[in-house]
């Protein structure tokens, strides 16, 4: 994502009351923030909030939370939900590295990963999000159904993505390499503001969903 300096992002980020200043106060506890026991879903690099933010108009059910690194950017997503005033979201302006300290386990029931930075260069592979580093990550705050949802055009990063699930704590449930011609996958596909550009320039999108292996599998696994 192009970044543009915004100086005055931090100070409205600092203000306002749909961002969490400490997210390590909340851990096992989000639930009273929320002032509910409704699942939580988190999307991690959620850029200007699109995406999370149609979701979580859609779903008052449920409660949303964007990870986002850098305030320029969630500053988007903060004036966007101002004028929404919607009670089930909040964001965290923080590295997605942290998110061991700010969620405890069991606490979350779905990630999504949306158009992932592919951080190209091998000595940074741990940096990608659906990277083996990132997956033990997860593992650790998603309940044993929660599942992740990535969703690429960068067909490189994807079968990197695929090719970290093996000896990972999931598994594929559903892929696809064209989810806007899929009519399964596609059902219900809120496109983010990357998906937009990009299929609009012709790019397949790649998607997967990765669940967590049973104990009954693994154990079988380990058997042969
Ligand atoms: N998800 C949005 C979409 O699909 O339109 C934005 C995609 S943009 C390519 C990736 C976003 O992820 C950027 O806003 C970037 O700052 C954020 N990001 C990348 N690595 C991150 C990390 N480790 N922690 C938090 N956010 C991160």
């Amino acid at each position: 994502m192009r970044l543009k300096n915004i100086p005055r992002a931090r100070g409205v980020i600092e203000d306002s009351h749909f961002t969490v200043k400490d997210p390590q106060d909340h851990k096992g506890n989000w639930k009273e923030l929320f002032g509910n026991d409704h699942p939580i879903h988190l999307e991690i690099g959620t850029g200007k909030g699109k995406f999370l933010l149609q979701l979580a108009a859609e779903h008052p059910e449920i409660n949303y939370i964007g990870i986002e690194k850098y305030s320029s950017v969630l500053l988007r997503a903060i004036e966007k939900l101002e004028e929404m005033e919607l009670e089930n979201i909040l964001f965290i302006r923080c590295d997605a590295e942290l998110i061991n300290e700010y969620f405890a386990e069991d606490e979350i029931s779905r990630i999504y990963l949306n158009f992932s930075d592919p951080w190209p260069k091998e000595r940074h592979a741990k940096r990608r999000l659906p990277s083996r580093t990132f997956l033990a990550r997860y593992d650790r705050i998603l309940k044993k159904d929660g599942r992740i949802e990535f969703k690429t055009d960068n067909r490189i990063l994807f079968d990197f993505a695929v090719g970290e699930v093996p000896g990972s704590a999931f598994e594929i449930t559903q892929i696809t390499y064209d989810l806007h011609a899929d009519p399964v996958m596609n059902e219900g596909n809120i496109m983010t503001e990357y998906e937009e550009k990009f299929s609009a320039l012709g790019n397949p999108i790649c998607k997967y969903i990765l669940q967590k292996v049973s104990q009954g599998d693994a154990s079988a696994d380990s058997l042969c």
